[in-house]
């Protein structure tokens, strides 16, 4: 049988119909997808006759585009791919959306159920495609979860914290003791001049104290300060009464190193000027401050001794702590340690800072702290405070 211009129709009618003909849209236009008239579709438009007959070719071919859709749905493993999908079926140019374009060759009474059939297949497009995407989206956030997990059961990289140095814990607890009596912490230069660092201090020219050997010189006029007690001469002079303060600072002297001297060490300095001071308030505050840094048994004694700037002047011994003052290698034998210098402010001093000394009274001391740490840590060598070793500085 030769077929001139068949349509969907004559085909069904003829009974070459099966299934298999294609509902094909093409531009805007739906076309009766029979391939006949020399290989050229007509116009669906054209086949008014057959359009129960177009449906159920409609219907063949939404399912189609349906089954090609989900199946390259499935088959998308990424959502890139799976963007792909949507634009191939449902974009500007998509399959599904050419046989929506083509809606308005449908006559207008089957337009409702030919547009029924496109909306499910684009809402099962649509929900295979969100499913899909979900699936997707949550396997990318495992695998990510995957590749950042962080294994907590590894011991942790330890980071080396530092602490402070036996001269600070020293320092802090001997601040700690004044400032509870009372005492203010305060600072001086430790470039200082000649005038602060010994003539104010009743340190004249020709004093030995001054010996070059034992002195940094900057100048005639500026040294390294050997002794913290220029800071007792500024405080003084601010002029501001009563005085209650310890003076912590580097002091330097032009010592050889050894186990017990260095060219840099510290020392703190104490100074209370009030009325009525007396000696008895000096022994008062430093038996205390020797009870609370070394224990409270310990016992003080005090040793005339001179300095130029307190008269009368005394060296403070605490009985040892390591045999209580029966004698032991650690104090020599002696039972005693040494651990201070003080005395009453000399006149002299106090009236060089513009205060009256017929009014006022004072009594200053002053404290190696280097001696300090190595009594209370049992150190037997001052250089190990300095050198770094970190096997030594671990310990406290
Ligand atoms: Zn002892």
């Amino acid at each position: 049988m030769r077929v001139k211009h068949l349509r969907a129709c004559d085909l069904q009618e003829s009974g070459w119909y099966r299934g298999t003909l294609s509902f094909v849209p093409f531009g805007t236009k739906l076309f009766c997808g029979v391939m006949a008239d020399k290989g050229r579709s007509h116009p669906l438009s054209d086949c008014r006759r057959t359009w129960k007959e177009s449906l159920l070719i409609m219907k063949e071919k939404l399912k189609e585009i349906r089954e090609e859709a989900l199946s390259q749905i499935l088959a998308s493993d990424t959502l890139d791919k799976l963007n792909e999908v949507r634009v191939a079926f449902l974009g500007k140019k998509g399959k599904l959306t050419a046989v929506l374009k083509g809606m308005k060759d449908v006559p207008a009474e089957e337009r409702p159920m030919v547009g029924q059939m496109v909306n499910d297949t684009r809402t099962a497009i649509e929900e295979a495609l969100e499913e899909t995407k979900k699936k997707l989206e949550a396997a990318a956030r495992e695998e990510q979860l995957r590749k950042e997990v962080i294994d907590v059961t590894l011991p942790a990289k330890k980071n080396l914290v530092g602490h402070r140095h036996p001269n600070t814990i020293a320092l802090e607890e001997v601040e700690r003791i004044f400032i509870g009596m009372g005492y203010e912490v305060v600072e001086g230069p430790e470039v200082e001049y000649d005038l602060y660092n010994f003539e104010k201090l009743n340190i004249p020219a020709n004093h030995p104290a001054k010996d070059e050997q034992d002195t940094f010189y900057i100048n005639k006029e500026i040294v390294l300060r050997t002794q913290t007690s220029p800071v007792q001469a500024r405080i003084m002079e601010q002029g501001k009464l009563p005085i209650r303060v310890i003076a912590p600072g580097r002091v330097f002297r032009s010592d050889e190193v050894d186990a017990t001297h260095s060219p840099s060490f510290h020392q703190i300095e104490g100074l209370v000027v009030d009325k009525n001071i007396t000696f008895a308030d000096l022994k008062g505050t430093l038996e205390q401050f020797a009870k609370e840094l070394f224990g409270p048994e310990t016992k003080t004694k005090f040793r005339p001794h001179h300095f130029p700037f307190t008269e009368p002047s005394a060296e403070v011994d605490v009985t040892c702590f390591k045999c209580g003052g029966k004698g032991c290698r650690f104090c020599k034998g002696s039972g005693w340690i040494e651990i201070l210098g003080c005395g009453m402010v000399h006149p002299h001093v106090l009236e060089m800072c513009g205060i009256d000394p017929e009014e006022y009274t004072g009594f200053a001391f002053g404290v190696g702290l280097e001696r300090i740490a190595l009594l209370k840590y049992e150190i037997d060598d001052m250089r190990l405070l300095y050198e770094n070793d970190i096997r030594f500085l671990r310990q406290f």
